[in-house]
């Protein structure tokens, strides 16, 4: 709380908590923190509120014995702004979790409280980037569900969390195994057409990419794109993302052909702009977007370098449909270094 405090000091000179309406804490004497979408004065808060708030919010809905509905919406406040109804982030995430932790860390591991609460804390390390931690966290949480038994959507939300700090901390094939299992227990749980199902392919195919499987990563997305169209729609953010991926797929292949690079970047020209009109241009994904298209072209120029006579205008091909591609490879050219991060 104290280093939360600290970190938005800046930020609060001059504000008081919504809660309590103080500066200081009368108690602790932490100080304000904000880490939501709340603009100008709103939001401030101390950390002891909102965690006194979403504590007595629960409380009052377990002694008026509260359907699960009303549940779920008060226990979010561990989690969300009541005021922007959006997620907190970093350094307040992280508070917050530790506070839930703290709360309902002497509680039956079988009670409800118990079980979420460590959710809530492995998502607040990660919001903060501790990475390894949140990895820690997330291992217990998935022992305890295996071993309690919890629902098959619960378990794979919690394997697909624990996926991606694997990817964090640098254990790629430990997270492409993870992915494996949950896009397959999804698969199986809400069939093809589930727009989950559809995430997930893209999620295991990032991870396949990143561990450069790459032609398994290609027939996955080639079988699930068509699907994406059908059921979400051509601009929709996430047929988008799959395209994207698609893409990657083929320009970090060292034995990409000509076609293929010149495919890639046709693919990422089309997708970036409508990316831009659905998400806005300040959303992550869009960034990487136009990141993507450098590596694409960059991948593509290349490769032209090194094939007498292919042309050096990466823009002059890349309007042509690749239907049919050359039988030979052209020479390696340099990979680009980043990889996907499998959910962006
Ligand atoms: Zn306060
Ligand atoms: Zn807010």
């Amino acid at each position: 709380m104290t280093e939360a405090a600290e970190v938005c000091a800046e930020d609060t000179k001059g504000q008081t908590c919504y809660i309590c309406t103080e500066a200081v804490h009368w108690k602790t004497k932490e100080g304000l923190v904000r880490g939501c979408a709340c603009r100008g004065t709103a939001g401030f808060a101390h950390v002891s509120c909102l965690a006194e708030q979403a504590k007595t919010l629960r409380e009052d809905a377990e002694e008026n014995d509260l359907d699960d509905e009303v549940f779920d919406a008060r226990w979010v406040r561990w989690h969300r702004c009541g005021l922007c109804e959006q997620n907190y982030h970093g350094v307040v995430a992280c508070a917050l979790g530790w506070a839930c932790w703290k709360t309902y860390v002497g509680r039956q591991e079988e009670d409800g409280a118990w079980t979420t609460a460590i959710g809530v804390l492995g998502n607040g390390l990660s919001a903060a980037h501790y990475h390894a931690d949140a990895l820690s966290v997330g291992e217990a949480e998935l022992a305890m569900e295996v071993r309690l038994g919890t629902s098959g959507v619960n378990l794979l939300a919690t394997q697909g969390n624990l996926a991606i700090r694997y990817h964090y901390v640098g254990k790629h094939e430990e997270a492409l195994l993870m992915r494996r299992d949950v896009y397959s227990g999804t698969l199986k749980l809400l069939g093809e057409e589930n727009s989950e199902t559809l995430r997930e392919s893209m999620c295991f195919s990032s991870a396949l990419i990143q561990c450069s499987h790459l032609d398994e990563a290609k027939s996955l997305l080639c079988k699930m794109i068509p699907v994406a169209r059908r059921v979400l729609g051509e601009s929709h953010e996430l047929n988008l993302r799959m395209r994207r991926t698609y893409a990657q797929s083929l320009y970090y292949d060292d034995g990409a052909t000509l076609d293929d690079l010149r495919e890639a970047v046709t693919i990422i020209e089309d997708v970036a702009p409508t990316t831009r009109r659905v998400l806005g241009g300040a959303h992550p994904t869009v960034e990487g977007m136009g990141r993507c298209l450098h590596d694409a072209q960059a991948a593509l120029c290349a490769r032209q370098a090194l094939v007498p006579g292919a042309g050096s205008d990466a823009h002059g091909v890349v309007h042509e449909q690749i239907t049919h591609k050359a039988t030979t490879r052209a020479p390696r050219a340099a990979r680009p270094s980043a990889r996907p991060a499998p959910w962006q």
